[in-house]
């Protein structure tokens, strides 16, 4: 029996939408082994005096818990805002459930019927699930052989296509592949002459980035149809939170409150991102030793004979091999779960802790001399 045949069958006659028929939910395989090293998630739990401050401010606000948020999450854009730096202020900051609310809204704000969104592939597979989900178009363009974007051709797509909006992932999951600058400002001017749509650059991986690596965030100043997109579930070891946000102008933002749902993002959400981001200094030290670890995980593989693709994030995607899915299982049968993803032949390894990190090379290493 195919899929579709059994979802039909499973919807038991209810009026799903035509198009999610046969559709499966987002999402890695959760495993419960001892070392997991799928979803980019930081190894390292906060600490116990981080966990203290997140604990009180929650406390504190359930205090106040019969009454409803501020449906603005002012404090915490400010705080936001502070600190990405690069002049940035509340107004031209916004917050929402994880980035991947925030990008939903993008969609909402500014696809639609008749209207198509664009991205270039392989990248994050949840953004052809935002234009699903909004009745966008969705239209990819491809990625070179070392992961990068074509400038020349990518502009001609923009211009064929005509999109409202282009997402690009930078550094990109799941190669890890930043974007120079120059051809995110290519892709804002032709998007912007194209019929005048905007371009999300999904930073998500951002602080994991090499030395010189620039940030997108240096452009908005000049772009007003840029928008940069972060999020606290990678860097501020805080996946659990849901907090992610996008810098823009105050007209984006206006034009993602217009769409959000009302107070959507919770009084304990926002207390526990205003503790973490008060200990900024503290979580980014730790980013430091993953980046770190994420080269030398990166060399190892090379030394191993394998391809890696140069990455800015912190995971390494490796292969090529005839059998992902056997050199998968295999790691798994020895208690390491990483992530079968990416272009035919290729996976992809989170950097763990330097145990995980160990206990993957040991188990990778027995299951290449099979
Ligand atoms: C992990 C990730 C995100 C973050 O999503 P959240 O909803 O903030 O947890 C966004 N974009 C990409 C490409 C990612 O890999």
């Amino acid at each position: 029996m195919t899929r579709g045949v059994t979802a039909v069958a499973a919807t038991g006659g209810l009026p799903l939408r035509p198009e999610l028929v046969g559709e499966l939910p987002y999402g890695a395989p959760q495993i419960d082994v001892p070392v997991r090293l799928n979803t980019n998630e930081n190894p390292h739990a906060p600490d116990p005096e981080v966990i203290a401050d997140v604990a009180a401010a929650v406390a504190a606000a359930a205090a106040g818990l019969n009454r409803y948020p501020d449906r603005e999450a002012w404090q915490l854009r400010e705080a936001l805002a502070g600190y990405l730096g690069h002049g940035l202020t509340a107004d031209r900051v916004w917050a929402a459930n994880g980035s991947n609310e925030v990008l939903l809204q993008v969609l909402q704000a500014f696809g639609g019927p008749g209207r198509t969104a664009l991205s270039f592939a392989p990248t994050y597979s949840m953004y052809a699930e935002y234009a699903r989900d909004t009745h966008t178009s969705w239209v990819l363009g491809w990625r070179q052989d070392d992961f990068t974007i074509d400038v020349d051709r990518a502009v001609a797509l923009v211009h064929e296509k005509r999109p409202s909006v282009v997402l690009v992932a930078s550094p990109n999951n799941p190669t890890g592949t930043a974007l120079p600058l120059d051809t995110v400002r290519a892709l804002v001017a032709a998007t912007a002459d194209a019929g005048g749509g905007v371009v999300v650059v999904d930073e998500a991986y951002a602080e994991f980035r090499r030395a010189g690596t620039p940030s997108a965030l240096k452009l908005l100043s000049d772009a007003p149809r840029l928008l940069v997109t972060r999020t606290m579930s990678k860097a501020f070891s805080a996946a659990g939170v849901r907090l992610g946000y996008v810098a823009a102008t105050p007209a984006v933002v206006d034009a993602l409150r217009v769409v959000r749902l009302p107070y959507h993002l919770s009084a304990l959400t926002q207390a526990a991102a205003l503790a973490l981001l008060g200990h900024a200094p503290r979580l980014l030290a730790r980013v430091d030793e993953l980046r770190t670890g994420r080269d030398a995980l990166c060399d190892w593989l090379v030394r191993r004979g394998l391809s890696v693709a140069e990455s800015d994030a912190n995971f390494c995607l490796f292969g090529r091999f005839a059998d992902r899915h056997a050199i998968w299982q295999g790691l798994l049968d020895r208690g390491v779960l990483i992530r079968e993803t990416g272009p035919e032949g290729w996976l992809r390894v989170t950097v763990g802790t330097p145990g995980e990190v160990a206990a993957f090379q040991q188990a990778l290493t027995q299951v290449l001399a099979r």
